[in-house]
């Protein structure tokens, strides 16, 4: 599968990973939006959130519970942060797997940026 995302899980393309477990991994994003900008993925080729099945749900957990601890780590969870997922075309989404974006270290702009 033509997957940027898999090839990153799997290592084949670097990455500045921040979080691994057994499901879940997290990495810089390659062109930050703000000075904290982390990318959240499950480890499983989910296409998009619509793909989210009900066995999937406990992975949905996971992937806050790793938001929070990045949070945490890169010194935003007290200053604040925003966990984005892009669904779609309408939501500009360009990477077809499941991923969340993680934003913060200054005040962010309107939600419906144009
Ligand atoms: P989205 O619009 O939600 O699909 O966002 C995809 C994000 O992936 C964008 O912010 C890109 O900068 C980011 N991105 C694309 N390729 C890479 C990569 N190889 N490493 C890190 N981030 C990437
Ligand atoms: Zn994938």
């Amino acid at each position: 599968m033509d997957c940027i995302f898999c090839k990153i899980v799997e290592g084949t393309i670097p990455s500045k990973k921040v979080f691994e477990n057994d499901h879940v991994v997290a990495f810089h994003d390659i062109q930050p939006a703000a000075p904290v900008h982390m990318l959240i993925i499950p480890k499983k080729h989910i296409a998009a959130m619509n793909d989210v099945a009900e066995e999937d749900l406990p992975l949905i957990g996971e992937i806050h519970q790793a938001a929070l601890q990045i949070a945490r780590e890169q010194g935003v969870a007290e200053s604040g942060y925003r966990l984005i997922n892009n669904c779609g075309k309408d939501s500009g989404q360009v990477v077809f797997h499941l991923h969340y974006h993680l934003l913060g270290g200054e005040k962010l702009g309107a939600l419906n940026a144009k």
